[in-house]
Order: structure tokens, then C-alpha cells, then sequence
């Protein structure tokens, strides 16, 4: 909030030079081309009769997103949007599986064919959307990066194990969200299946059982058999009448990527969650960093469709880039301001990566850590798909010990690029890849940066390498 003296004798319709007396007047020596503060320039104004106002800056975000609250008479019912957790082992995968069997019962004419991270069945005449990646990581992370997406979480707790740590973790992950847990307990076809003493354990994690007084839904399944799985479906559907799921279809769309992936010959392809609005083909999105206009659209049956209302998960082609799981989208009406706006969130990302580290390569990395010149490990990771990305991002991460922290600067998708080994330069960052490789120029560049390139095909031997790394164990390199 300042103004040059030139430019407030222009706004106040004076002369510079009485202006500059009022402020010599006011005991301020200022010359056309300085600055005053906001207080100076009122009392200056005030002189001439004029008012002095905070000027209003108006973001880009604020021009681009239509950011008007929904009359709740225009409000419609939509799909819940449920996510199925618990421990490894304890059948999410097959519950999963069995709830998209029950779309060939229904006489859908896809049958069980699913092509995106995705998708709905039907239940007593009302859809239901699952979000297709089982487990709290993908949950959190999601979330982390601002996409709360789930209504529902579908807790699945084996009848002949119990709760076991990864189900405490997942309860604790749910009701961080705020998410309602409905307890699935499976595999009850199993002699040994023990249902009551799951309902017990339940109980000491707030999860009272509705037949207990309490108000937790838990429904004995079978992903196996089938048996229970209609049942957990209607139970869904009653829980999300409870919680009055609505959105306005009737505006632009918004919503979160579910997850994105580099296709060599439809470039980046997402799939994304409409959450509220509908998304049409030709519709202009901003995912994060990445802009276009939507080409294709799918629905989870990998059918070609126009238009996509609130909870419909959708594949889409035309975005400029790859966007990450849990980006929020927006569909806008000024594409050249959503680009401007994307630049704008990547030079950003680049001015927080950016940083001047000692150059580093995993054969040095331990006698920098010795010698206490180093305190982290940032690496670029890429990879081929999304999935792995992320996965390789979050096993490194978890190598962090008390001397050096691993941090991740970037992970993306596709061949390790000019930009990347610059981005690893700048950082003093080493490049992994994983499935990947660079391209000529990269290599180029990498070599007179001196950035080190390590490609990997296995996501172990990496966690490996890293690891020996830092404890000075690196088998020297043949
Ligand atoms: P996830 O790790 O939680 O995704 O678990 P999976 O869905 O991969 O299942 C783990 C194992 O349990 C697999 O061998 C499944 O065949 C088995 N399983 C899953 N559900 C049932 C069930 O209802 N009954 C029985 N008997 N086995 C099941």
C-alpha cells in the first residue's frame, strides 16, 4: 500500500510540485519518483479534499473461479463418494472386485470391464461412486494436497484376524478426514470367522456397533462368496440419505484428479472426480500446474461421454501436462487467464524447489554427511506412470534418519528432461528414474551440470542404493 508522488498528484489531479509542498509541509522530503506510505498519502489527499482507499487487489484466482456459494434450493442429490480401508491382507482388493461384479447382475453393458481409478455401481435404484485405490496412503495423500474427496469410508476388517495396526492406522486417517466409517467384516465364509470379537475390538476405537447402542454400521461380508456385499451396498446408500449428500449440477464443474498418467499417444491422461458442477467436453480446466481443454471424455466404462455431473468420476485427454493425484480442477470460461494463472503456480513451485545446495552424488553423500556438510538428500524422481511416482517418492522419504533427511523436490511422470537435470542442478539434487529414461539433451546436460543419473527398474533396488548411501556403503559402481 505506497504510491510514488507523481503518481498521486495524478490520481489527486494536482501538480507534482504541490503536492511535494503539501508533503514538505506535512515535515515529508519526497521527490516525484519516491514512494509515500499510505497514511502520507491520505493525509496529503485530505488536504486537496479528496479520500484516499485501500486499493482492492483482485487475484487471478479470484477472476478465473466462479466462487459463488450454492442456493440451497438449487442444490441436488448426489452419489456418495467411498473409499474402501483397512490392513493388508484383510480383502479390500476383493471387496472391491466383488462390489464391480454386481454391475453385470444390474445388466450393465459394460460388464465388469473398468478402464479408469474409478467407478459407480447401482444399488436399490441409486449410484455409488468407489474410489478404486484401497488404502489410507492414497487417502492422505490426497488430502495433502487439498482434495478431501470421500464421503464414506468402508472400514474391512477380517472375521479371522481382528483389528490389526494398519486398521487402527486407517481408522485414524478416516476420522482425520471427518469421514463416516461403515465396518465391512469379511471373509466370515472362514470356519474360523469371529465377528463378535471384531465388533469388541471395535468398540475401543469409538466404533460402537448400531446393535451395540452405538452408531457404527457393521456389516458381515464376504468378498469370496458375495454374501453380505448388497447388504453393505444398501447400507451405504442409507448412510449417505443420512448425511444429505447434495451439489449443484448447474455450474461449472470442480472437482479433484484422482489420478493422471502420460499416454504416448493421448499425452496426459487423468481421471479426475467431479465434485460439484458439470464438466462438459470442450470445457477449459486448471489442474495445478497444468491447463486445456477437455478432447475426450470417458466414463468408467471407457465410453465416450459429453457431460459429467457431481460424484461421476471421468477420464479426460487435453490437459498441457500431468497433473498430480489430488490436484484440484476447476472448469473456467477464460482460458488465456487459467494459463497465466498455471504459469503463475509454476514458477511458484519452482522458486520453493530452487535452492543452492553442494552438488551431490550418492558415492559422496557420505562424507558430506560426516564432514556435517549435508543435512539432506533431495532427489527428483521420475518414473513412468503416476502410481510408481509416488510410491518411489514416499519409500525414499521414509530413509530420512536422524542425520539426513531425504526429501523428494519433484516427482513426475515421463523421461527425465532438460528441466529436470536443471531443477537437480539448482537443488544439488541427484535424478532417479525408475522405468525411465533420459533424453539425449538431458544426458547432455546432466553431464556438464555434473547431476548425477541413476535408472532404476525396481523400486527395492533404489531404497537400496539410497540407503547404503548414506551409511557409506555404496558398493563402488563397475
Ligand atoms: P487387501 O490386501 O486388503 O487388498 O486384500 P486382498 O483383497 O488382496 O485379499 C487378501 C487375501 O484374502 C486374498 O488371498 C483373498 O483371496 C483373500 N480373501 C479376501 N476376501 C476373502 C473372503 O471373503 N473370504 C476368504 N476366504 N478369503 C478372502
Amino acid at each position: 500500500d505506497e504510491i510514488t508522488v507523481g503518481e498521486l498528484a495524478s490520481r489527486l489531479k494536482q501538480t507534482a510540485s504541490n503536492v511535494i509542498k503539501k508533503l514538505m509541509g506535512l515535515g515529508v522530503m519526497a521527490s516525484v519518483s519516491e514512494v509515500v506510505d499510505y497514511d502520507t498519502a491520505a493525509l496529503v489527499a485530505e488536504e486537496f479534499g479528496a479520500k484516499v482507499e485501500h486499493e482492492v487487489h483482485v487475484t487471478i484466482e479470484e477472476r478465473l473461479f466462479e466462487d459463488v456459494a450454492d442456493d440451497p434450493g438449487v442444490l441436488e442429490e448426489r452419489p456418495p463418494v467411498v473409499v474402501v480401508m483397512g490392513h493388508v491382507d484383510h480383502g479390500k482388493t476383493s471387496i472391491l472386485d466383488a462390489i464391480r461384479k454386481t454391475r453385470v447382475t444390474a445388466g450393465e453393458a459394460g460388464g465388469i470391464t473398468q478402464a479408469i481409478g474409478a467407478y459407480q455401481v447401482e444399488a436399490g435404484g441409486k449410484a455409488i461412486t468407489f474410489l478404486d485405490t484401497p488404502g489410507h496412503e492414497a487417502f492422505t495423500s490426497m488430502r495433502a494436497r487439498g482434495a478431501d474427496l470421500t464421503d464414506i469410508a468402508v472400514l474391512v476388517v477380517a472375521a479371522d484376524d481382528g483389528i490389526m495396526p494398519q486398521t487402527i492406522e486407517s481408522i485414524n486417517h478416516a476420522k482425520a478426514a471427518g469421514t463416516t466409517i461403515i465396518v465391512a467384516i469379511n471373509k466370515m465364509d472362514k470356519p474360523q470367522a469371529n465377528p463378535e470379537q471384531v465388533k469388541e475390538q471395535l468398540t475401543k476405537y469409538e466404533l460402537v456397533p448400531e446393535e451395540w447402542g452405538g452408531d457404527t454400521i457393521c456389516v458381515p461380508v464376504s468378498a469370496l462368496t458375495g454374501q453380505g456385499i448388497p447388504d453393505l451396498l444398501e447400507n451405504i446408500n442409507l448412510l449417505a440419505e443420512v448425511k444429505e449428500l447434495r451439489a449443484n449440477p448447474n455450474r461449472r464443474a470442480k472437482g479433484a484428479v484422482v489420478e493422471a498418467r502420460l499416454d504416448k499417444g493421448q499425452g496426459p491422461v487423468a481421471t479426475i472426480l467431479v465434485q460439484n458442477g458439470t464438466l462438459k467436453k470442450g470445457d477449459c480446466i486448471i489442474a495445478g500446474t497444468a491447463v486445456g481443454r477437455v478432447r475426450v471424455m470417458r466414463n468408467d466404462k471407457g465410453e465416450p461421454i459429453e457431460t459429467a455431473g457431481p460424484s461421476t468420476p471421468v477420464e479426460i485427454t487435453g490437459l498441457t501436462e500431468v497433473p498430480a493425484a489430488g490436484d484440484l480442477f476447476e472448469a473456467v470460461a477464460d482460458e488465456r487467464l487459467a494459463r497465466e494463472l498455471a504459469d503463475q503456480r509454476a514458477a511458484k513451485q519452482k522458486e520453493e524447489q530452487w535452492g543452492s545446495y553442494q552438488k551431490v552424488t550418492l558415492d559422496n553423500l557420505f562424507s558430506q554427511i560426516e564432514e556435517g556438510e549435508r543435512k539432506e538428500l533431495p532427489i527428483v524422481v521420475k518414473a513412468d506412470v503416476q502410481g510408481s511416482a509416488e510410491a518411489v517418492k514416499q519409500s525414499l522419504e521414509k530413509i530420512s534418519n536422524d542425520e539426513v533427511r531425504v526429501k523428494v523436490i519433484h516427482a513426475g511422470v515421463g523421461g527425465i528432461s532438460k528441466s529436470d537435470v536443471m531443477l537437480a542442478a539448482a537443488s544439488g539434487a541427484i535424478i532417479i528414474g525408475f522405468n525411465v529414461r533420459p533424453d539425449p539433451v538431458a544426458k547432455a546436460e546432466a553431464a556438464q551440470a555434473e547431476v548425477e543419473l541413476r535408472m532404476y527398474r525396481v523400486i527395492y533396488d533404489a531404497i537400496n542404493d539410497v540407503t547404503d548411501a548414506m551409511k557409506g556403503m555404496l558398493a563402488p559402481k563397475i
